[in-house]
């Protein structure tokens, strides 16, 4: 099955999850089928997806006319066999109990045609246990979405035991029509990747308190102000309900062992009801009291370092479990928790021996299983980090580029082919890769200037020549274009800032370089253009793309379709050069401004660049990771310098941290 084939979709379940996502999916195109018990529950499903496509109107994330269409594409139902009898894909959202999910396996086993896939959104129960239920174990998967589902872009897709490949494919391509970002989970383990993560530490945070190391002020100050997460840890058990962190863990402890063992802070929360946000008062109280009030400075040193401990020790079982790789463990909890740095990120930039001695002397004073390291950190100890360390050292030899450090915690690329134009080579990508690399690692600089040796060209676009030598092969054409795409990518997505300086031809893949950078100057004799057209090619680095961000869909086509040549003026017109300068003042204005992004607030500087990213194609997306970051920079000194400096009229001296 292709996702071709996924044309309706039903949902079992119009509660809080699954109205949400039948949303979700109505708003994508799908023919949705929403069932619950009756046909209050359904009708009232059915309200809240009105008004929520509504509101989504009102502030014109939608048109009205979308908003209608989307509704109408969702028909609520009470009976099983219309809900289901044609869905090619079912997407279970039911209470979270076994009983009630196998009673409902079994309904839906009997109506659904033989090759729909079933999906669950289970938060806390065995994928593989659920599937069993079924006569389909290998088309059954996890679709993990999060609250609320119309909001939140991260889908975790787990595969059971007898999952197939393609079904986790598909799944997976479903996520992502629906606007989602899916992130696969290659194992049925507790949790998953977001709540393994986020629920002990939860309970790490409970158990301090619990045992009197601590109290919630010092915990909650520390990882907000300190740890670089979006929120307290009790803020945030508050949150999601101590109810829903108590039963995941309960799981957990059953299937992983006395490492999991609720703390006795928040047994007791479970036990007096007071469940968080939702009952009014949980480790704060929200109606009575204050709600959330967290001191900006009641930091702790160890519990910055058990809860980081801690968190190393769950990233290291699930990457030594192969459930997840570090890549996909800080773009799951960054998406589905806000985190503005991933976990593994975090644990790396404390480092993994001190990770690990810190567990290892807990783990003496209070012999509790939670502190025993997992034999993966041990393993990791030595290199430091979860990350393997950046390929680029410090003698990397570079041929087709130089790389250059003029000083003002500036680091420059000069792409170093003056008698080829400049022009793009294979070679030439993978250093540019590398010099990012290298700069990125490097704590003395703070932003990138890329610009082109002699004055005849910044770049005039791919080396035909040496590309050719790939012959007419489409695989190798498809390949090559991934190749630039991702590798100029690496500059677009860069924490540091990138200025472009221009002198002389930018053309075709230089141009689609330049478009990479954040900031672009050019010099008045610069000529621009994307020429592929004029070879019968598109432009393959991106060009597509990327152009249309910057000059708008209307320009982009334009100087794509028509091929032809700009100056720097009319391109500064059109909003692609930031700025233009007299031919012999280029070097040093380029130079100017990378030293003047380089003196800006490197925190603030990268959630800058890192919130638009994010939001490029999903602003909701942006928007949430915009107020993590926002929250995030609070804590910061920088913060502090910066106002420091504007109320004494003075200039910021900004450290990064
Ligand atoms: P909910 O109680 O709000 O909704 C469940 C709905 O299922 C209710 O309307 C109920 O009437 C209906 N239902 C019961 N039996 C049914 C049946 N036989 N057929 C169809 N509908 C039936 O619960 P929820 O919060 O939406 O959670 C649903 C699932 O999503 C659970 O597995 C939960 O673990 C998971 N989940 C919840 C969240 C969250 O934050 N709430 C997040 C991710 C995943």
């Amino acid at each position: 099955m292709d996702l071709e084939d996924i044309n309706t979709v039903a949902v079992l379940g119009a509660g809080n999850m699954g109205h949400g996502i039948a949303e979700v999916a109505a708003m994508a195109g799908y023919d949705v089928r929403m069932r619950d018990i009756n046909d209050e529950f359904v009708t009232n499903g059915y309200e809240q997806i009105e008004w929520s496509l509504n509101k989504l109107a009102e502030n014109d994330q939608l048109t009205q006319d979308e908003a209608d269409a989307a509704l109408e594409r969702v028909t609520p139902l009470v009976d099983m066999e219309e809900a289901v009898g044609d869905a090619d894909i079912v997407i279970e959202a039911v209470p979270e109990k076994m009983e009630i999910k196998t009673d409902v396996y079994g309904d839906l086993e009997a109506a659904a045609p033989e090759e729909a896939i079933f999906a669950t959104n289970t938060s806390s129960l065995s994928i593989t246990d659920l599937s069993e239920v079924t006569d389909r174990p290998e088309r059954f998967c996890g679709m993990h979405f999060f609250n609320p589902p119309v909001r939140m872009p991260l889908v975790e897709v787990i595969t059971g035991e007898h999952t197939d490949e393609s079904v986790l494919e598909v799944t997976e391509a479903l996520a992502e029509d629906f606007g989602k970002s899916p992130v696969r989970v290659h194992k049925d383990t507790p949790g998953f990747i977001v709540n393994r993560i986020l629920v002990p530490l939860m309970n790490e945070a409970s158990w301090l308190v619990s045992t009197d190391q601590a109290t919630i002020a010092e915990v909650d100050s520390t990882t907000k102000f300190d740890m670089g997460l979006p929120m307290g840890s009790f803020e945030l058990g508050d949150q999601v309900g101590n109810d829903v962190s108590y039963h995941v863990l309960e799981y957990m402890h059953e299937v992983l062992g006395d490492a999991y063992e609720p703390a006795p802070l928040l047994e007791e929360k479970v036990e007096n009801e007071e469940l968080g946000k939702k009952t009014g008062k949980g480790f704060y109280d929200y109606e009575d009291g204050d709600g959330v009030d967290i001191p900006t400075d009641e930091q702790s040193e160890l519990v910055k370092r058990r809860l980081t401990a801690s968190m190393a020790n769950e990233i290291a079982k699930l990457i030594g479990d192969d459930v997840a790789p570090p890549e996909s463990i800080d773009e799951a909890v960054m998406l589905g928790a806000g985190f503005p740095d991933g976990p593994v990120t975090v644990v790396d930039e404390f480092g993994l021996e001190a990770a690990l001695e810190t567990l290892e002397s807990a783990h003496e004073e209070t012999g509790h299983a939670r502190y025993e390291p997992a034999s993966y950190l041990r393993e990791r100890a030595d290199v430091g980090t979860f990350y393997d360390p950046a390929g680029g050292d410090d003698d990397v030899d570079f041929e087709a580029i130089r790389v250059e450090y003029p000083g003002e915690m500036v680091g420059h690329i000069v792409f170093d082919r003056p008698h080829r134009m400049n022009t793009v080579s294979e070679q030439l990508i993978d250093e540019v890769v590398d010099a990012v690399e290298l700069f990125e690692d490097d704590e003395d600089v703070r932003a990138i200037l890329v610009t082109g040796e002699g004055d005849k060209a910044f770049s005039a676009g791919a080396d035909i020549q040496s590309m050719a030598a790939g012959g007419a092969d489409p695989l190798h054409g498809t390949e090559l274009s991934r190749k630039g795409q991702s590798a100029f990518g690496t500059l677009e997505s860069s924490d540091l800032p990138v200025v472009a300086g221009i002198d002389g031809y930018c053309l075709g893949g230089g141009m689609e370089l330049a478009a990479c950078a954040d900031l672009r100057v050019a010099s008045e004799r610069s000529e621009f253009g994307q020429p592929e057209l004029d070879l019968g090619l598109i432009p393959g680095w991106g060009g597509t793309q990327r152009l249309p961000k910057i000059v708008g869909e209307g320009r982009a086509k334009e100087i794509i379709l028509t091929a032809d040549r700009y100056d720097a003026e009319t391109m500064e017109s059109y909003g692609f050069v930031n700025e233009v300068s007299e031919n012999d003042d280029l070097e040093e204005r380029a130079f100017e401004l990378a030293a003047s992004l380089a003196g800006g607030p490197p925190i603030a500087s990268k959630y800058t660049k890192r919130a638009m990213l994010a939001g490029r194609n999903d602003t909701n997306a942006g928007l949430e990771y915009e107020a993590a970051a926002f929250g995030q920079l609070m804590g910061t000194d920088d913060l502090m310098e910066g106002i420091t400096a504007f109320m004494s009229d003075g200039d910021a001296e900004f450290e990064g941290k």
